[in-house]
């Protein structure tokens, strides 16, 4: 693959990343806010569960902008498409479905 449309690619995940994880913890930090918009819902449960949702959510979002960050660096030191742990090729399908992938699927399988 062209490393100026994986470099692109890559930046133009990263930015969708940031928006994504803008929008997610965009979530009311005043823990009073919270509780009173909870009452006056009346569901306080609901509300809680989308709380912990978007922290996931946003976990995994925060671990795939790291994945895209380190394959940037990998484009620059010439060692993309090689896996950080083992320093295997990583398959050439894995990069196409998921191109900020920096493990090989056996790696990340142990992660
Ligand atoms: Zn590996």
């Amino acid at each position: 693959m062209d490393p100026t449309m994986i470099r692109r690619a890559l930046e133009e995940r990263l930015t969708a990343l940031d928006g994504e994880l803008g929008e997610l913890t965009a979530v009311p930090r005043d823990p009073a806010a919270v509780v009173s918009f909870g009452k006056r819902i009346g569901d306080a449960t609901t509300e809680a569960v989308d709380r912990l949702t978007n922290v996931g959510a946003a976990e995994q979002l925060a671990a795939m902008r790291a994945d895209v960050l380190r394959a940037l660096e990998k484009l620059d030191d010439g060692t993309y498409g090689l896996c950080d742990r083992c320093g295997a090729l990583i398959a050439d399908e894995r990069l196409d479905a998921r191109p900020w992938s920096v493990l090989c699927v056996r790696c990340a399988s142990l992660r």
